[in-house]
């Protein structure tokens, strides 16, 4: 089977029988560290919403929506700026379904995006999901490229090269590969044309490159740390880097306005998460070392504040996006 496949079934079996998420789990992501996260999502989304006029029937949908807690936190602080919109979550795992329903209510549930509302605007987030849908891999080799297929020998699973590709790929040095995401490509195009038909905004968030390059960046966490991706499958989160570059020329080419990518870190900080984490922590004293270690920890650097990037699709006449000037 080609990579994308095993990623796909091992994540099928990963995500459908677990939580992975929290202290507890394998990994943690940005709306677990934070309420400030979904805060700020929630006010960049009901910002454009007012400013193209507070269109009326407007849908939050969020794709991979983990335990809810991003949704939760950004319906609250839309509700503030006067948006309530319906609510679409799409999620393939039945256990993450239920803790989704614990923490937002009258959601509504989709396995793809295929089924979404078609005839109103879409405010749309995805945070940490497109490095969770698979990847193929193709490997530069003497005579071409050819797709790395996975092979079960004696009870393991390895990498191998399968068929030359006839593709016109530019020749590279033996042993490069590169990686493509099919699935993300078909769910950006899907997105980005209902965005130019029906209006709205959508926010990606995750980490990956800013330009399409070469590498091998397929990688297994379990128990907060690296695995081996050929061990074990399921039983630890697979994913790939995101490769913005690809998305953007996608969705570009479907007729959204692409802007960005920038960096997670000075995205927030455009967005006030300053401003946020002070007033947090003058009505919440003693949490203040907590609230200044958790925004440290999506901001700086060295952290979560540069591997991570945020892109915005917009539809071509509703307003710029805040927090990229
Ligand atoms: N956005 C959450 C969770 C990220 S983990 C957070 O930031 O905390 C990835 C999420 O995507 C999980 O909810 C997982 O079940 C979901 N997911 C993975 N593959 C999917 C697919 N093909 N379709 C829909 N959801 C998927």
């Amino acid at each position: 089977m080609s990579v994308a496949e095993y990623m796909a079934r091992a994540n099928a079996h990963y995500y459908g029988t677990r939580d992975p998420l929290g202290s507890a789990g394998d990994f943690t992501t940005a709306p677990e560290i934070s309420q400030m996260f979904g805060e700020l999502v929630g006010l960049w989304l009901a910002d454009l919403w007012q400013r193209a006029g507070e269109p009326a029937n407007a849908c939050f949908v969020e794709l991979g929506p983990g335990r809810g807690t991003l949704a939760a936190d950004a319906l609250r602080s839309m509700r503030s700026a006067r948006l309530q919109p319906s609510v679409h979550l799409v999620e393939t795992s039945p256990m993450l379904r239920e803790a989704q329903r614990g923490r937002v209510p009258n959601a509504r549930w989709h396995g793809d995006v295929s089924t979404l509302p078609e005839d109103a605007p879409l405010l749309i987030v995805a945070n940490e999901f497109f490095d969770a849908l698979p990847v193929r891999q193709l490997v530069a080799s003497e005579t071409g490229w050819h797709e790395t297929l996975v092979n079960f020998q004696d009870g393991r699973f390895s990498p191998v090269a399968g068929p030359l590709i006839p593709a016109p790929l530019a020749a590279a040095e033996p042993g490069t590969i590169v990686e493509t995401s099919p699935a993300s490509i078909a769910i950006i195009r899907d997105l980005a044309r209902r965005l130019a038909v029906q209006g709205g905004a959508m926010l990606v968030v995750d980490y990956g490159h800013e330009r399409s390059g070469a590498g091998d960046t397929l990688q297994a966490v379990k128990g907060h740390g690296f695995a081996d991706p050929w061990e074990n499958p399921g039983e630890h989160d697979l994913t790939a880097h995101v490769d913005f570059q690809a998305l953007c020329r996608a969705a570009d080419r479907e007729g959204a306005r692409v802007t960005g990518p920038m960096n997670q870190g000075e995205w927030l900080r455009e967005m006030g998460i300053e401003v946020r984490a002070a007033l947090l922590a003058k009505t919440t004293p003693e949490r203040a070392d907590e609230i200044r270690m958790a925004k440290d920890r999506l901001v700086a650097p060295d952290q979560m504040g540069t591997l991570f990037k945020v892109l915005a699709l917009t539809a071509e006449r509703w307003p710029e996006p805040a927090g990229f000037s």
